[in-house]
């Protein structure tokens, strides 16, 4: 059985702990940035920033309201990057049995270029990053050295709201539906993100449409020399329903 988090934004504050906690543990450097008008900084995920607070602005009928979404890796149970990553070699990303996370392995330093672009291009959320120093692709491993050390991932240690929690796959789904329905009291568009599709399920208060465009999956554009078919067989739930 998977693990799973369940990322509850009704009660994300936007303190950004997680995304701090995360660079933190895995000991990434500052990266230059700009003030851009938003909150939101860094602009967006990148080689040292594997989480992301994102901030939408919400215009209401008489104010503008916040919409937070700390975003990161949604470790797909069916992931498109690791299917468009097999066509090209096998081992460059791989899944954690026991965990369920998505990992991005040193393999990926074989990439070209192009071809890492390729695997970026199968991720329905737009989440893989090149890192140019390295040459290679990069995300969030689930923090998978504090999971094999019986720890939970930094970003879910260091939220002090109940926005982020983590465990086995039946119990957060099981909390998933408990907070859906109390947050629906007060937000009646709330929603689970395609619960049945990923690991990271995320809670949100009104419409998907009204946050980042990557909030929705998208449909991923076909790896060159790859039919409609084979994308279709290499790429399960949630691509093929997206493209069926
Ligand atoms: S630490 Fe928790 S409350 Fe703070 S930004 Fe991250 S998810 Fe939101
Ligand atoms: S969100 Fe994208 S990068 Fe992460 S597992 Fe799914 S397809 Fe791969
Ligand atoms: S699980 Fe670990 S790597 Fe992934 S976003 Fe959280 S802290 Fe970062």
């Amino acid at each position: 059985m998977p693990k799973t988090f369940l990322i509850d934004t009704s009660r994300c504050t936007a303190c950004r702990g997680c995304q701090i906690a995360c660079k933190e543990w895995k000991g990434f450097p500052a990266v230059h940035t700009k003030q851009t008008g938003t909150h939101q900084n860094p602009p967006d995920l990148g080689p040292y920033n594997y989480k992301l607070v994102r901030f939408q602005e919400y215009k209401m009928k008489t104010r503008v309201e916040w919409l937070f979404f700390p975003e990161q890796c949604r470790h797909c149970l069916e992931p498109g990057c690791k299917a468009g990553a097999d066509a090209i070699l096998e081992g460059a990303i791989i899944r954690d049995p026991t965990t369920g996370a998505i990992i991005f392995t040193e393999l990926t330093k074989k990439l070209t270029e192009q071809q890492a672009k390729d695997v970026q291009a199968m991720c329905p959320y737009n989440i893989p990053r090149w890192d140019k120093k390295e040459g290679k692709l990069t995300k969030c491993d689930m923090c998978i050295d504090r999971l094999q050390a019986g720890m939970v991932p930094a970003c879910v240690k260091t939220c002090c709201t109940g926005c982020m929690n983590f465990g086995e796959r039946d119990a957060m789904l099981k909390l998933a539906q408990e907070r859906l329905a109390t947050v629906k009291k007060n937000h009646p568009k709330a929603m689970l993100l395609d619960p049945e599709d990923v690991s990271v399920i995320y809670l949100v208060t009104e419409d998907r449409k009204l946050y980042y465009e990557f909030a929705e999956a998208r449909t991923p554009a076909p790896m060159p020399g790859m039919t409609r078919q084979e994308l279709l067989a290499k790429a399960a739930a949630p691509l093929g329903r997206l493209l069926g």
